[in-house]
């Protein structure tokens, strides 16, 4: 096989390079950085890294092409950086599990240390190689938190919630405080940050970052190897190098950090992030440094309620998470009993959308499909119109539509549009996450599951969040502009809104009890039995027509 534009150079880099007697380290594809752990303090002339390509892992789901070129570009790329300073670079290509990969590189460099992986799916495949002594977990230094500081902020058994972590956190790191009291009197100000946005302010569009020869080699890979992946592959806005992460972070801060809290709720068919900062890919690699994030965010001189709405979700929002899932071992040990776990990994619908099974790499030596928790019992699959297929509903194509060009969509699109109508729609909770995980370039096991699993579908129940996050269409015709365009009118034939009145019915016996539902209980009892049975039958109707592919019409409602 020919050598490739990234072989060549790594050699160069390398020629004359002395190997023994080096420490080495493995760089999973989620910690391409040398701000953290030994690659931060050590010598690099001492120093070795371990970097592994895995098509095997690539093909366990039908994940996004954009997805997939961005963890190539920034490990090949990362591999060069590394080079360049001295770092011994050994780039390995293998087809199944990580430790099949290093296992032999053990007996030529000696024990292997790697900062504890974030995702449960690796630290799992390295667990053999743990006990065997072959590679040593040493702490992962990109955290915020520790789990010490988890369960004195929440406590050690659930229901934990975000809020007390949060204004725990803040304490303990002392970020927006004065004096031992919160900067502006109060902890939060996501009251003051719920505007729709109209156009005015403009929003930024995010940057492009420039091509380079081995950019332009994964675009190639992506064509002759990936191509039967989905969605849509774009080189000008793949961010693959260190240069590319900081000209991200310094766009994020010119232009969306300044307005983030007022229009965090916002949602818009004329820009696709808004005022969002588009850092979570990069996060979540370790291109970018949470903590230098948070340090260079407190010094700005922007709003207060805009700098505390940025912080609360990187110093808050994403450790909790982390904890969360650890926790809970990835949600399959949880207190009113342990869920079941999915076999093999899933295809987040893909089959049905497909008509075939997706084409996976699969081996005896797979991991499992993650825990299926599901409080609510929902059963129905992932309709096609998640994969593209147009569904009439102008919200969900306009989002999907989003996901699949770029990897990306912001918070309450994810929340308030995608997942509020798979939850809606009783899809099945592990096929929409599988479905996420998928989709979005900035998801990984830890991330995906406590916010699709427990904030999104509530399929943990209160574990993490007080109610399910369920709206009608009120609320999205509040917040957006999709509804302007749509064929059904927010105000009168909406589904959507019935799908909301029908959800709290089906469900009324598990959630009547809940305080936080207690006015729209007592609103649904007041809706009279001919409007109930309407909302049944929309949903019925409306659930078999996306299940088999349709673009619905408000003729094809009853
Ligand atoms: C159903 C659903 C699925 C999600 N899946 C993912 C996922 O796979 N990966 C992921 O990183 N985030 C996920 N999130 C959280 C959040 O939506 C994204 O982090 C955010 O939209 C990323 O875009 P941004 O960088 O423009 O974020 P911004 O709005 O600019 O926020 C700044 C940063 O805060 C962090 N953050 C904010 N909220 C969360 C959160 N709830 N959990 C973790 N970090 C958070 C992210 O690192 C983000 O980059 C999900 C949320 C929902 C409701
Ligand atoms: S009218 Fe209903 S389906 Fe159409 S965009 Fe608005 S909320 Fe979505």
């Amino acid at each position: 096989m020919a050598e490739t534009c990234f072989g060549k150079e790594l050699r160069k880099l390398q020629r004359g390079l002395k190997t023994r007697g080096r420490r080495w380290v493995y760089v999973p594809y989620d910690q391409v950085t040398d701000a953290l752990g030994p690659l931060s303090r050590e010598n690099p002339m001492n120093l070795g890294i371990v970097l592994v390509e895995n098509p095997w892992k690539a093909s366990l789901r039908p994940y996004h092409k954009q997805k997939l070129a961005l963890i190539l570009a920034n490990l090949r790329h990362f591999g060069l950086e590394q080079a360049r300073r001295g770092i011994a670079v050994l780039h390995v290509v293998t087809r199944g599990p990580y430790r099949t990969a290093l296992e032999p590189l053990v007996k030529e460099l000696g024990a292997i240390q790697v900062m504890e992986p974030a995702e449960r799916e690796l630290r799992i495949d390295l667990k053999p190689l743990v006990k065997e002594k072959a590679i040593e977990f040493i702490p992962h230094e990109g955290w915020l938190t520790n789990r010490d500081q988890f369960i004195f902020g929440v406590g050690e058994s659930p229901p934990w919630r975000m809020d007390s972590f949060y204004r725990t956190m803040r304490r303990e790191t002392g970020i927006l405080m004065k004096g031992g009291k919160p900067e502006g009197g109060r902890v939060s100000f996501d009251q003051q940050n719920r505007l729709p946005w109209k156009g005015d302010p403009p929003a930024p569009s995010p940057p492009a970052f420039p091509r380079d020869p081995i950019k332009e080699e994964i675009g190639r890979l992506i064509e002759q190897v990936f191509s039967h992946h989905p969605g849509r592959f774009d080189l000008d806005h793949l961010p693959g190098t260190a240069p590319d992460a900081q000209k991200l972070w310094e766009w994020a801060k010119k232009n969306c950090l300044p307005l983030f809290g007022p229009y965090e709720d916002a949602m818009s068919t004329r820009s696709r992030g808004l005022f969002h900062t588009r850092l979570s890919a990069l996060l979540n690699i370790h291109r970018l440094i949470p903590r230098n994030i948070l340090t260079e965010a407190e010094k700005m001189k922007i709003p207060l309620a805009s700098k505390e709405g940025f912080i609360r979700q990187v110093l808050g929002w994403r450790e909790f998470v982390r904890h969360a899932h650890f926790a809970t071992d990835g949600f399959r040990a949880l207190p009113g009993g342990n869920p079941p776990v999915a076999g093999v990994p899933g295809d987040g619908g893909y089959r049905l959308w497909a008509g075939k099974p997706w084409p996976s790499l699969r081996g005896g030596q797979d991991p499992d499909g993650g825990a299926e928790p599901n409080f609510m019992d929902c059963k129905s699959p992932l309709p096609p119109a998640y994969w593209g297929e147009k569904s009439g509903l102008a919200c969900l194509d306009r989002v999907v539509e989003d996901v699949w060009a770029e990897g990306y969509s912001h918070h309450i699109t994810r929340l308030m549009v995608l997942a509020n109508l798979g939850t809606l729609l009783d899809v099945r909770p592990r096929e929409i996450t599988d479905w996420f995980w998928i989709a979005y370039t900035d998801a990984y096991d830890w991330v995906v599951e406590p916010n699709v699993l427990a904030m999104g579908t509530f399929a943990v129940g209160e574990l993490m969040t007080t109610k399910p996050y369920i709206s009608g269409a009120a609320y999205i015709n509040r917040m957006s502009d999709f509804c302007i365009d749509c064929r059904f009118d927010p105000k009168k034939n909406c589904p959507i809104t019935h799908l909301y009145w029908a959800f709290l019915s089906r469900h009324e016996k598990l959630l009547n009890k809940n305080p936080r539902l207690a006015m729209p209980m007592r609103s649904l009892a007041k809706r009279g039995v001919e409007l109930q049975r309407k909302d049944r039958v929309i949903f019925q109707t409306l659930q078999k027509l996306l299940a088999a592919g349709k673009d619905v019409r408000p003729e094809d409602m009853p």
